[in-house]
């Protein structure tokens, strides 16, 4: 993904919360305001009518009390004239000069205006016939009216008046809208105003906890942003966050150099100590790598595979970095009571001359750490000319399988044979590969691949199982050698291991005591329980055990006295390097010296001149193995183990 588009892509998520905030305080205001109208609106109405029902309730009241006790039954039958209507004028004004009454009128129950304060009204007809017909049911009813400019209260009051005539009337009494619901709105605005207060106050508590399901909101969103950038047992950036961070750096122009980091045995040591040991030893290995890594970019890709991008100024800059990390990881790590040791195949690719984006310089970082890997550890720049292996690798891997599966692959013997007499006592055995394209592979082709893809299991039984089989062969032939047979940690882990080999020697009926198992230096130190227990148990089967490569590793003296080993192989690098003045023959000396003063018996591999063989047997070594003595042979050339002896005699 581009970068820019991602840092678009977070700036639009932080804007995002704000707006949301906002738009929910404007929603939730304004339907608070509006429900809040709502209620005023009906509280307001219910005020009013209950103030007219009072007006109502005190026209009703005057009615009883001033106006009919002065009414006369006549006074009903038609309108009212000259001097009985200025007395009626004069009671109403002692009467209701007070009070918010502005016009009192006495209505027959036909509608006619019999008498009224105003005067043009009288002989009149009433506005609301309806009404005085429903008073005079016997209720007091009102309705809201014009007079003039003003909005009046009428209120229609039913009288009965006379003692035996019995004249029925209603007294309309007109008063001042406004006056009459004074009281509805003195009762109303307080009401008012602490409802609003409580509104506003309810308003004001919701936001803060608005607020916060905010936070919360970007507190999560930011989280879910974190781990989809990074490793979640180490906190690096992951591969996604590693893409992205190389696109930037890229992006800035010069050279820049990706870093493949694979730990090499790190399966082996999870399953040995557990995951949780294996959790532990990636957290430490990316503690260490970042330290040494400074500013550059670290990020775990998955599994036991790092990567890393940085700047440099040079191919001999990201090599020295590459070396940097390796050393870093290969440092021992105390882990679980145990001190385990990491191997690392370490892969470059550099930009721009290697390629120009993330996703090509890692495909070219990893061929370089796979071919690093298949040479047996270190550190590799990028080859274009090595590119096909990437594909290639994958193929083979499944020829591999299938090869295994079928047994087809071959197992070629090396003799070893006395430094003294040059007879051969032993062969080593070791595997070939006709590939029907590629030709006859040697084991270094091929056995880094079978360990990284735990296929080297079954095919280091397939190589026990015929090795014996032709061990026995031999014997019968009345030919009595030892066979030595190559193991891996894998398979020391695997607590079957034992009973396999029990298996395989009966299956071929061969002798425990002519068997021995190699397995190398870094292999045989490394401080597991389980790999001293199979050692062990091996041991009490009478079968012998190698290491080989030795010098190879970082050994402690006390550590090999302690272990079941009777043979040490001494590594063909310091063999090779006899007479180069490296120091190398005071190594091998003093090697020989360990050797024998723990009773063990020492072979030193590699030995490809005459000179080499002459100054080996002069320090002491008594056994060898080598191109000058005899290359590992198909077993039909190894026939009477002549090859050997010949050798030795002409060195003779
Ligand atoms: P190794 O066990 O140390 O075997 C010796 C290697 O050195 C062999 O390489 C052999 O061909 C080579 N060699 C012998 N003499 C000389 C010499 O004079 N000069 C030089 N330069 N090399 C010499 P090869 O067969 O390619 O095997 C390489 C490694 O692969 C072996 O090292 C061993 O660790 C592993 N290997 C071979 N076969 C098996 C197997 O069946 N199982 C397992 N697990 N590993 C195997
Ligand atoms: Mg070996
Ligand atoms: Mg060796």
């Amino acid at each position: 993904m581009n970068l820019a588009r991602a840092a678009d892509k977070r700036t639009e998520q932080a804007h995002h919360h704000p707006r949301l905030v906002l738009r929910f305080a404007v929603v939730a205001a304004l339907s608070l305001a509006t429900a809040g109208a709502l209620v005023l609106f009906v509280i307001r109405n219910l005020d009013v009518r209950n103030a007219e029902r009072q007006g109502i309730s005190r026209a009703q009241l005057v009615t009883d009390v001033v106006i009919r006790p002065n009414l006369r039954a006549n006074d009903l039958e038609a309108p009212v004239r000259g001097t009985r209507r200025a007395a009626l004028d004069a009671l109403l004004r002692r009467h209701l000069t007070a009070d918010s009454v502005l016009r009192v009128s006495l209505v027959r129950p036909d509608g006619l205006v019999v008498y009224s304060s105003d005067h043009r009204r009288i002989g009149a007809r009433v506005a609301r016939p309806r009404l005085v017909s429903e008073s005079l049911t016997g209720k007091a009813v009102g309705g809201v009216d014009r007079l003039g400019k003003r909005k009046v209260l009428a209120s229609y009051v039913p009288i009965v008046v006379g003692k035996q005539a019995r004249q029925r009337g209603v007294v309309v009494a007109e008063s001042d809208y406004a006056a009459v619901t004074s009281s509805a709105d003195e009762a109303f605005f307080p009401v008012a105003g602490v409802f609003e207060v409580a509104l506003v106050g309810l308003f004001l508590l919701l936001v803060p906890s608005l607020a916060s399901a905010s936070r919360r909101l970007r507190r999560h969103s930011e989280e879910l942003a974190y781990r989809a950038n990074h490793d979640e047992l180490t906190g690096l950036p992951n591969r996604y966050r590693f893409s992205v961070d190389t696109e930037a750096t890229l992006a800035e122009g010069g050279r820049v150099a990706v870093l493949l980091a694979d730990l090499d045995r790190f399966k082996e040591i999870n399953d040995a100590l557990g995951h949780a040991a294996g959790d532990v030893l990636l957290q430490e290995a990316a503690i260490r790598l970042q330290r040494v890594v400074g500013g550059a970019t670290l990020a775990r890709l998955g599994g036991d595979e790092f990567a890393i991008v940085a700047r440099v100024g040079d191919a001999a800059e990201a090599h020295a970095l590459a070396e940097l990390v390796r050393e870093t990881v290969e440092l021992p790590f105390a882990l679980a009571g145990f001190t385990v040791q990491l191997g690392s195949s370490v892969g470059v690719a550099l930009a721009p001359e290697h390629g120009a984006d993330a996703e090509v310089l890692l495909r070219h970082a990893d061929h370089a750490m796979y071919e690093a890997k298949r040479l047996g550890g270190g550190s590799m720049l990028y080859d274009p000319g090595h590119d096909e292996g990437g594909i290639d690798r994958l193929t083979l891997m499944a020829e591999l399988r299938l090869a295994i599966e079928a047994g087809e692959l071959d197992v070629w013997f090396q003799p070893i044979v006395s430094l003294e007499t040059a007879e051969a006592h032993a062969v080593e055995a070791l595997v070939r590969w006709r590939h029907p394209e590629r030709g006859l592979l040697s084991a270094a082709a091929f056995v880094p691949l079978a360990e990284q893809t735990g296929m080297i299991k079954s095919l280091n039984r397939l190589v026990l199982a015929k090795a014996l089989a032709h061990q026995a062969r031999w014997s019968e032939e009345g030919v009595a050698v030892d066979v030595s047979v190559n193991l891996t940690m894998s398979d020391l882990l695997d607590t079957s291991l034992p009973d396999a080999v029990r298996m395989a020697l009966t299956a071929a009926g061969a002798e425990p005591g002519g068997l021995v198992l190699e397995i190398t230096e870094s292999t045989a130190m490394t401080d597991s329980a389980r790999v001293r227990a199979t050692l062990g148990r091996l041991r009490e089967m009478g079968i012998r055990l190698a290491i080989d490569d030795f010098g190879t590793g970082h050994s402690s003296l006390a550590y090999l006295q302690h272990l079941p080993v009777q043979i040490m192989k001494i590594d063909k690098s310091f063999t090779q390097a006899l007479g180069d003045g490296s120091g190398s023959k005071a190594i091998i000396s003093s090697t020989i010296e360990l050797g024998r003063s723990l009773g063990l018996t020492v072979v030193a591999e590699g030995i490809e001149t005459a000179e080499q063989w002459d100054e080996l047997r002069a320090l002491g070594c008594r056994y060898g193995q080598g191109f000058y003595l005899s290359p590992p042979v198909p077993v039909e050339e190894l026939l009477g183990l002549d090859h050997a002896r010949a050798a030795g005699s002409a060195a003779a």
